[in-house]
């Protein structure tokens, strides 16, 4: 015999005490009742409990996951008031570029550099500064799609500034861009799209920075994933061999270029911004722009930023989480997995991840589980933070390299929970 729902009111009585606020209990019961499911609306407010965003361990091996925010970063906002555009010394409304702004251009070696959300708004801000109603120079082979529907093409227009195409997808030389320019009176500048997330490979030829950077026009590279120097200047270990042929912020700018953009998120290291970098009379003409008000970031970031510069600064790398998963010894990972004691140690590749750096593999340990069990690792429990596995051919794999050492009881215990 079907039964028939008991009224909205009656269950949100019923359900008072369930700890779930008012408003999200009624939407949840009309729900369950439109979906004939309400004799589990026990199970579902349980389930709805649970924050929707929360702290997850990271055991994909996937080290700038974009799902799980890409590079893990503490968030050290006290929750006071910060001086974000006052200045202490004269009491007077300052910018909240110029600190974090200086920070980053001691960074890139630059003359100045401010910050926006992310690097798709830097790109979107410098194209609308220096090239609205005008023309940008880019290569057919960087006329890319970096990811969710920001595509090279598109965001050009959405400045204002329209394409002159150079070269083609898989050649493209100085003098392609020497005719592209001189055909067209109202080249603004030109733009290199570095090409994080595929590989142009066989019959391929391109202009690098150094050979455009006598052009008379501003060169601007978005170099995207925000390694600042390739010599790793504050790993006591030097650069690890993986990041080889990444393009860098420091020499991208001795090269030649006028100005770059990167992500602040990914093998920066920090927090979710973008960074511009270069020549002070550009980055002026970018945070004059209307737009800059509108990708311009809160204080959580800025301090949030001023941190991560300094440990940069004062080469404490360990202080960084991405660089210290990143340089973790294969050695250490294999002891963390032996001393974990449940399941099987095994060998496994990390990857970058974040659209940097395809192809790149770092070598890592582990841990192998009989069958899938991602689903039950995901849910977490009351003791136990949500783990996020990788499966392969049927089986569980948590890489050591993404988790933090601090997990690895939690870890323990959460794999001793479902064995
Ligand atoms: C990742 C990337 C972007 C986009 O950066 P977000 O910070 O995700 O907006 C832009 N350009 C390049 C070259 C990138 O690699």
């Amino acid at each position: 015999m079907a039964s028939f729902p008991p009224s909205v009111n009656e269950l949100a009585e019923s359900f008072s005490g369930s700890g779930l606020p008012h408003p999200l209990l009624v939407q949840e019961i009309r729900k369950a009742i439109d979906q004939g499911d309400w004799e589990n609306l026990e199970t579902r407010i349980q389930r709805l409990k649970a924050l929707p965003l929360q702290t997850v361990i990271n055991a994909t091996g996937v080290l700038l996951h974009t799902n799980l925010g890409r590079a893990p970063w503490p968030n050290s906002s006290t929750g006071h008031a910060i001086n974000v555009e006052l200045d202490l010394t004269t009491g007077l409304r300052g910018s909240r570029q110029e600190h974090v702004g200086n920070l980053f251009a001691t960074l890139c070696g630059s003359e100045a550099a401010m910050v926006v959300n992310n690097c798709s708004s830097a790109v979107l801000l410098v194209l609308s500064a220096l090239a609205s109603g005008k023309g940008v120079a880019i290569s057919r082979s960087e006329m890319v799609e970096i990811g969710g529907n920001f595509r090279v093409p598109d965001v050009l227009e959405l400045s204002g500034a329209y394409l002159v195409e150079v070269g083609t997808t898989n050649r493209t030389r100085k003098d392609d861009y020497e005719r592209a320019i001189s055909a067209n009176k109202d080249v603004a500048m030109m733009m290199k799209i570095h090409q994080s997330n595929y590989k142009i490979v066989g019959f391929t030829e391109s202009t690098d920075v150094a050979e455009l950077s006598d052009m008379g026009i501003p060169l601007v590279a978005d170099i995207g994933s925000g390694l600042l120097d390739e010599n790793c200047p504050w790993l006591d270990s030097g650069p690890p061999a993986w990041i080889n042929g990444e393009p860098a912020a420091k020499q991208t700018l001795e090269q030649g270029a006028d100005l770059i953009t990167f992500s602040g998120d990914k093998l920066l290291g920090g927090p979710q911004a973008g960074i511009i970098a270069g020549r002070a009379d550009l980055i002026g003409r970018c945070m004059k722009h209307p737009f800059a008000r509108a990708v311009r970031p809160g204080g959580l970031i800025l301090s949030s930023l001023q941190e991560l510069a300094m440990r940069y600064l004062t080469r404490d790398w360990e202080a960084i989480p991405f660089w210290k998963m990143a340089v973790t010894t294969v050695n250490e990972l294999e002891q963390r997995a032996n001393r974990i004691g449940i399941g099987t140690p095994v060998p496994l590749n990390s990857i970058p991840g974040g659209g940097t750096l395809p192809e790149v593999v770092i070598p890592s340990f582990g841990l192998q589980l009989n069958g899938d069990v991602s689903h039950k690792l995901r849910l977490g429990t009351d003791e136990n933070p949500p783990i996020i596995a990788r499966v392969e051919d049927g089986n569980t794999f948590l890489d050591l390299r993404t988790v933090d050492p601090l997990f690895d009881d939690q870890l323990s215990s959460a794999l001793h929970g479902i064995s």
